[in-house]
């Protein structure tokens, strides 16, 4: 793939060594994965946020990306990819674009990746960054994610960045049968947990990696 950054601002040596601090802060914060490092050093974040906030935007730290949607913290996008990548994924969907920044990342790892977005505007926003920089290997629909993409089905792995009380069961229905890993925040008594899924034929496996604090996961679509 032939990525271009070059055609949005601010591509410069500042946003380089940033991006390499950012990175020695994940690593030092339990990120062991060198592909995902990778991959965080590679992608410009600052190219899914608005310019106004775009100083922060190696900060380690969730950010707003308009209709009260944010960006995801960085450390937990690399947690969530490094859970997912462990188990070699070829093809991945993504419920909740937002930005495109987790979709992006995950695009440098993987053959492909479906994602879904419920607000037409950042899935139209998303679609516009992904194809300037030339991402051949996203593919995007604007729907309900509740609901999966049944014609895609099955996925290797799928990632929810939304929080909801229980994983949809279409999204586990479209999960491969055989090692197939999701990974969602899921709500209980308040607090978001990740909580992570293996799918083995009958038998599901299921783990829990921690505290996060995530947008809620909506019904239906909105502009
Ligand atoms: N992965 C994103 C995180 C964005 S925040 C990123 O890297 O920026 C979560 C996103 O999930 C929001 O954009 C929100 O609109 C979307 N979302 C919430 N419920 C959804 C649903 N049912 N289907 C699809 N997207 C949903």
């Amino acid at each position: 793939m032939n990525l271009d950054f070059k055609k949005f601002s601010g591509t410069g040596m500042t946003s380089d060594s940033s991006r390499a601090k950012l990175v020695s802060i994940l690593k030092e914060q339990g990120i062991k994965n060198k592909k995902v490092l990778n991959a965080i050093n590679t992608i410009p974040r600052h190219i899914f946020i608005d310019e106004a906030i775009a100083s922060k935007a190696y900060d380690n730290t969730a950010l707003p990306i308009g209709k009260s949607q944010t960006i995801s913290h960085p450390l937990i996008v690399a947690k969530m990819t490094e859970i997912l990548i462990s188990r070699n994924p070829k093809r991945i969907l993504e419920i909740g674009t937002g930005s495109g920044y987790q979709a992006a990342i995950l695009s440098l790892l993987v053959d492909k990746v479906y994602s879904i977005e419920r607000i037409e505007l950042l899935h139209k926003k998303a679609n516009t960054i992904f194809r300037k920089i030339g991402f051949k290997n996203i593919y995007t629909k604007f729907s309900d994610g509740n609901e999966g993409w049944k014609q895609k089905s099955p996925f290797d792995a799928i990632i929810v960045t939304a929080g909801a009380s229980e994983v949809p069961s279409s999204l586990i229905d479209q999960l491969t049968s055989r090692n197939g890993v999701l990974i969602s925040p899921v709500e209980k008594n308040g607090k978001q947990y990740l909580k992570s899924i293996e799918k083995n034929d009958t038998i599901i496996t299921e783990k829990v990696h921690g505290v996060v604090n995530f947008v809620p996961l909506l019904q239906g679509t909105e502009k």
